[in-house]
């Protein structure tokens, strides 16, 4: 359903309003911050039942979703921003190599006001932890959820609804993505995206004009690695619920598998036959937004066309359920299914001769944001992760299971964007870094050699000081110190500083 678009006046308020908040709530202690903000922590534990049948209602994920990989992870991510932002977010002090008599320190600055614009395929989870993460650091939120979910996306409001919270603080604004737009044209301080790399580009342009600063956590098409030495009945069954889980609907969800052709038959098979057996009645999750199905079919059809084995699926089992689908075949590379993000219940496989070859394929994509490595060799693994283009690697397990690791920063390279969740790269996302320099000891400041006026004294000086600090030996570099400190105390005597 397309929503109007707010009056330009609303949202000029609205900013105007998160300004005001914000002023006073950047003051607040971040360990009261804390405190406060961890109160919906305690709200979303207490209210798991029913919203878990909200996010089942709206987005259509079966329960077991909605509570592991919605609610649980969420109430664990916000217990672990309260507990880490106030070590994160403690000034760290500098010392100056070069100028010893002064100290440094730096200041994690909220941002202001963070405009949050997430998807409708983890409707509480991924905005949720973005607005805690930057309201505890001192920042004012606003929400746009998506139009597909504005449910869920309005039960954070409930979450949140603690008085101790500045009212204007936190603000949600439902609407489609014109709403989005004209959000990013009123001007908040910082952005943070989750969602198409289409959508992405148009916020990154929009963001650039005033330029606002962006997080975007975008696309992905996670291939997993299955070496010949893996567990195949193991690997088989963790391709089978990666590629599959939320309905497929994942930014994470296996995509892509690259199979050894020694094991190819013997995994393929395997892999088939649990396909087949995943069904709404195991579990399979419906597709959420209608849409998407436009995507599926094209790329459905041009495997077709192109001629490609379709090994499972390839069907639709009701309106809303696409049959989990495996395609194969000596061209896939250039097929769609392939190279682009399906985001639904469809895997594209392909074999490899060897480990670079596997790294070549893996790494032969625009996305970079999960990726898998199966193999029982822990060192081979672990070499062949150290050389794929993700900004998540997982050895022997889906790396989408990592979104739920609140300590992990979460976030891709390339197409996948740039920038991280979680974390606390995560938390210092929604902060800039204020550098404050002064005297080791106040009120004895003297003029500095460096000042006016110039002359070949102090070109002699500057000279010194370079030689010296690019000298190894420490003897060496005494020397020229002293030597140094020689000529700027003769220089300040003959030639006092104006
Ligand atoms: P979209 O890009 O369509 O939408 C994302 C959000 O942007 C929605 O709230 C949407 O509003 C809004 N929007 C649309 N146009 C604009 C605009 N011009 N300016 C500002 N905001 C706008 O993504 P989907 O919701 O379809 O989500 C699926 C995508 O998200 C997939 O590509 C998936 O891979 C990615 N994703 C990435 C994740 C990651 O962590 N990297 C996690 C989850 C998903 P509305 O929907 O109301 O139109």
């Amino acid at each position: 359903m397309k929503e109007k678009s707010m009056p330009r006046k609303s949202i000029k308020k609205l900013l105007h309003d998160a300004r005001v908040a914000q002023t006073h709530w950047r003051t607040v202690s971040v360990e009261e911050r804390a405190r406060i903000l961890s109160r919906s922590a305690e709200t979303l534990r207490d209210r798991m039942e029913e919203v878990a049948e909200l996010i089942v209602q709206e987005n259509g994920k079966p329960q077991v979703e909605a509570i592991g990989h919605e609610i649980t992870p969420a109430i664990a991510n916000i217990r672990y921003l309260c507990k880490q932002a106030p070590a994160v977010f403690t000034p760290e002090s500098v010392s100056l190599a070069w100028l010893p008599h002064r100290k440094a320190r730096l200041v994690r600055v909220p941002f202001g006001v963070v405009l949050v614009i997430s998807p409708w395929n983890i409707p509480l989870n991924i905005p949720l932890g973005q607005v805690i993460a930057a309201l505890i650091a001192g920042n004012a939120v606003i929400l746009k959820p998506s139009e597909v979910t504005p449910r869920v996306g309005a039960l954070i409001s409930e979450l949140l609804a603690i008085p101790e919270l500045p009212s204007g603080l936190f603000q949600i604004v439902q609407g489609d993505g014109k709403t989005g737009a004209q959000l990013i044209r009123a001007r908040p301080d910082r952005i943070l995206f989750t969602g198409s790399v289409a959508t992405g580009r148009k916020v990154m342009a929009a963001a650039a004009k005033h330029p606002i600063p962006v997080t975007l956590e975008l696309g992905g098409i996670d291939a997993m690695i299955v070496c010949e030495d893996a567990d195949l009945e193991y690997a088989s069954s963790a391709a089978a619920w990666g590629g599959t889980f939320n309905g497929g609907q994942v930014c994470a969800s296996v995509e892509r598998l690259l199979v050894h052709e020694a094991i190819e038959e013997a995994f393929l098979n395997r892999l088939v036959d649990k396909m087949n057996q995943i069904r709404p009645s195991v579990g399979l999750g419906p597709i959420t937004f209608a849409a998407q199905r436009q995507v599926y079919d094209r790329h459905l059809s041009e495997a077709r066309q192109e001629g490609l084995t379709f090994r499972c699926g390839g069907d639709y089992l009701d309106e809303k359920t696409l049959s989990p689908t495996l395609i194969c075949g000596a061209e896939i590379e250039r097929a769609s299914v392939y190279r682009e993000e399906s985001f639904g219940p469809i895997i594209a496989a392909r074999t490899f001769k060897d480990d670079d070859e596997a790294i070549a394929l893996h790494n032969d994509t625009l996305f970079g944001l999960t990726a898998s490595v199966f193999s029982r060799s822990n060192k081979r693994a672990n070499k062949i992760a150290g050389q794929v283009r993700a900004g998540l690697v997982s050895i022997n397990d889906i790396a989408g299971t990592l979104y739920s690791q609140p300590e992990l920063p979460w976030g891709g390279v390339g197409h996948s964007g740039f920038g991280r969740s979680h974390g606390h790269e995560g938390l210092l996302e929604t902060t800039w870094t204020q550098v404050i320099e002064e005297s080791r000891a106040p009120n004895v400041e003297i003029k500095r050699p460096w000042w006016y006026p110039y002359n070949h004294q102090l070109e002699e000086i500057m000279r010194l000081f370079g030689k010296a600090a690019g000298e190894s030996s420490k003897l060496k570099q005494a020397g020229l110190l002293a030597k140094l400190g020689r000529h700027v105390a003769s220089m300040l005597t003959q030639n006092p500083r104006i």
